[in-house]
């Protein structure tokens, strides 16, 4: 049992960017309703309505008595690969006592992601519509001049872009007034573990309704929030609300230093994101703490050292509680971002750089992967080409001051010659 028992069907509640109910960030699955042709939706159920339903008390059930759910194939298939997974079986024994017999749980989840919408200002190149609106929107407008190129996007798949559709819709199950109503008092009641992604949360109003919410039932300081954020905008507001928290955090998602990170997260601009920066440093306190947390890809990984150099630079020297760093992000998809398929001579030149200088066991993992060819030649090339055009369109639409080329311009020869 212990090795399919998770209790997140227990102590936590996740919220897609669309609004769907999922067990965790994990899964892919929605909750299904009761009639099993629709999912539980959170502009049209509240949590409530999802909590105790026909599926999740079978999923329940099923975790109590040892058989596998589809929701949490990725996570039995990290733990079987050795690879740490999200998957929590402790309180196992308490949980599984106090949930009913046909998989009933009165108690409620503890802990939460919410993912406000999919409403972004940017358009990062290992994002997709399902994340930044805005990135829908773009492809939209390119296909309008092109429409062969848009069909050609959206039959590379997670090739070059992880495609959906609903190109350039806001996701915005919050306009519910009703339910959002019901979602900020079960914050405000019952979660004291938060962790808000987006989008960007912070140019979302209800967002900032829902801080104010909890202020006024008096329910901040009972709780430690996570807010992950591109600093690109920040709100004056949040200087009240953050210090009333237990405690805080930001995730910064910073893709490099200077123009590479404006050229991945596209337009962001670096002066704003090291304002963004100073701005959560002058309110840190003791409860407040700062970790960087890049998406490690293609177009910054032969400049990692430079990151982290910066980084320890910004934060003072080390490294600590406060100032910190986290991995998680690594990017698998759209394959083209993914270091991977870049040519071995220069995953080698990377590695060698990289290792010049030293950080943590994971900084030497990444080192030593960049070593071991993984991707077929063959399948190296498909991808290189696919990356080539993607990244010669998109650089030719936004009319950028500096091309992939200009940035990177060892690995634009490395990939020249492999595909010649
Ligand atoms: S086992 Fe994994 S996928 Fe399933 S609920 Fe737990 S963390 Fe999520």
């Amino acid at each position: 049992m212990s090795n399919v028992f998770c209790n997140f069907p227990w102590k936590h509640n996740y919220v897609h960017t669309n609004g769907k109910f999922r067990l965790c960030c994990t899964t892919a699955q929605d909750i299904e309703t009761d009639d099993q042709y629709h999912s539980f939706d959170a502009g049209k159920h509240s949590i409530d309505h999802y909590w105790n339903s026909a599926r999740m008390k079978r999923i329940r059930l099923n975790m109590m008595n040892g058989i596998k759910t589809k929701d949490c194939s990725k996570c039995y298939q990290q733990d079987d690969e050795g690879v740490d997974s999200l998957r929590d079986p402790t309180l196992m024994e308490e949980y599984s006592a106090k949930t009913e017999a046909d998989g009933t749980f009165t108690g409620h989840a503890w802990t939460m992601q919410l993912q406000m919408s999919n409403i972004c200002n940017l358009k990062c190149k290992m994002c997709s519509q399902m994340y930044s609106h805005m990135n829908g929107l773009e492809l939209q407008e390119m296909g309008k001049i092109s429409p062969e190129w848009l069909l050609w996007v959206k039959e590379q798949g997670a090739n070059v872009n992880n495609w959906t559709n609903d190109l350039g819709v806001k996701q915005e199950w919050y306009k519910n007034e009703e339910f959002k109503l019901q979602m900020f008092e079960h914050i405000s009641e019952n979660i004291t573990y938060l962790n808000v992604v987006g989008g960007e949360p912070t140019l979302i109003p209800e967002f900032y309704e829902m801080f104010e919410y909890c202020d006024k039932q008096g329910t901040l300081g009972d709780k430690s929030v996570t807010l992950v954020t591109n600093l690109t905008n920040t709100n004056a507001k949040l200087t009240k609300w953050l210090p009333k928290l237990k405690s805080w955090k930001i995730w910064a998602s910073v893709d490099g230093v200077g123009e590479r990170t404006e050229y991945i997260r596209y337009p962001s601009k670096w002066s704003k994101v090291l304002e963004s920066l100073e701005f959560y440093r002058n309110i840190m306190g003791d409860t407040g703490a700062i970790t960087l947390s890049p998406a490690v890809q293609l177009l910054n990984i032969d400049q990692l050292d430079e990151m982290v150099k910066w980084w320890k630079d910004w934060c003072g020297g080390e490294l600590n509680d406060q100032y910190g760093w986290t991995w998680l992000a690594t990017v698998w998809y759209p394959l083209i971002c993914n270091p991977n398929m870049a040519p071995q001579e220069w995953r080698n030149k990377v590695a060698d750089k990289l290792s010049a200088y030293k950080f943590d066991g994971f900084y030497d993992n990444i080192v030593n992967n960049l070593r071991k060819e993984q991707i077929p030649l063959e399948k190296r090339i498909e991808l290189q080409k696919s990356f080539i055009r993607y990244n010669e369109a998109q650089d030719r639409f936004r009319k950028v001051d500096k091309t992939w080329r200009d940035l990177c311009p060892d690995l634009a020869t490395a990939i020249d010659k492999e595909i010649s």
